[in-house]
């Protein structure tokens, strides 16, 4: 670690990252406008918006369209994948938040068994609802929440741990769609009993807001964007920076190289050398034509991806 404390402070490292002239314009697909629109006539009979987003970029991408639409509406953010997130700082992210008028923040990792956090959604919307008008609903006494956010960000998962928490307790049941209604839109399940707080089992899935190219690479490494509309050797490439910068170093030993590395080439040849991942190309020499060996970049690219959101190269903080 002494060695690679010493690359750190030589400047080994790229201090910026080239985009290459890259253009975010093609990273989402238009059709996603579709759905905001069936969202917004879903959202008005919802008390409370559970906004959930990727921990690991509690700044970047998250789109504020709702909230320009539908601007006074109860809204709750989850940061989830927190296992994967360096939280360290939770205090710093927390603060800068509530700068930007996010007062109620709940850090989650869905696919827990039993996550504490998952539990604490239901109090913390309360306090939320208590301090809040309810609009033009107060004939209803049963509160409606639904989940938004980008893909990918773990909406469903979220949904199935709360089904997790409060459908085993017997008397919270999952409530069945009306008829002549899209059933898809208004399933619901029961989350609380007292008062009567129900959520609707489809997420709202809002198209990222993608500001500028780094933007768009940090919704690329967790997901977020398709990877082949991006690339996944540009995507390892940002990863194996944002490593460097962060200084995690788990992929050093991970692919048996012998320091960290800024050289995403070098890294994707080890990469590919240690799982076996190379190609047999036929090659015109001087001699007549031969078969070579030859590292297989892009499969090299997809497993150090994975592993990286896998939690495999350690918790990050991208933002
Ligand atoms: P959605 O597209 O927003 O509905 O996201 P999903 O619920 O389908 O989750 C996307 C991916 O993230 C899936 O592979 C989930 O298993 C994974 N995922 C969801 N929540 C968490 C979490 O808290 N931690 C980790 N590590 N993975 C999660």
């Amino acid at each position: 670690m002494k060695l690679y404390q010493a690359l750190c402070n030589v400047g080994s490292f790229r201090n910026a990252f080239d985009f290459g002239g890259r253009d975010v314009v093609h990273w989402f697909p238009g059709h996603m406008a579709k759905g905001l629109k069936q969202m917004r006539a879903n959202l008005k009979n919802v008390d409370c918006i559970i906004e959930i987003h990727d921990a690991r970029i509690p700044f970047s991408g998250r789109n504020p369209v709702f909230q320009e639409t539908l601007g006074v509406r109860p809204h709750l953010l989850v940061l989830n994948k927190m296992d994967l997130a360096d939280i360290s700082q939770k205090q710093r992210i927390q603060e800068r938040l509530h700068r930007n008028g996010i007062q109620k923040v709940l850090f989650t990792d869905c696919l827990k068994q039993r996550d504490e956090n998952v539990k604490k959604l239901v109090p913390k919307v309360m306090e939320i609802l208590e301090n809040n008008p309810r609009f033009n609903r107060d004939e209803n006494l049963d509160y409606c929440l639904m989940v938004i956010g980008v893909p990918n960000v773990g909406k469903s998962s979220l949904i199935n741990s709360l089904r997790r928490t409060y459908l085993k307790k017997g008397h919270a049941s999952r409530v069945g769609g009306e008829p002549g209604i899209t059933k898809a839109v208004l399933t619901k399940i029961q989350v609380c009993e007292r008062p009567v707080m129900h959520l609707l089992d489809t997420p709202g899935v809002l198209p990222p807001k993608i500001n500028d190219v780094e933007t768009g690479m940090k919704l690329a490494l967790c997901g977020t964007i398709l990877d082949h509309l991006v690339g996944e050797e540009i995507i390892a490439d940002y990863l194996l920076y944002s490593l460097n910068r962060l200084q995690k170093f788990n992929y050093v030993e991970r692919y048996d190289l012998q320091e960290p590395c800024d050289d995403i080439q070098h890294v994707l040849k080890r990469i590919s050398v240690k799982l076996g991942k190379t190609q047999r190309v036929k090659a015109i020499t001087g001699v007549g034509n031969v078969t070579i060996t030859v590292p297989n970049y892009s499969a090299a690219a997809y497993d150090f991806i994975r592993a990286f959101r896998k939690g495999e190269l350690g918790r990050v903080m991208l933002d």
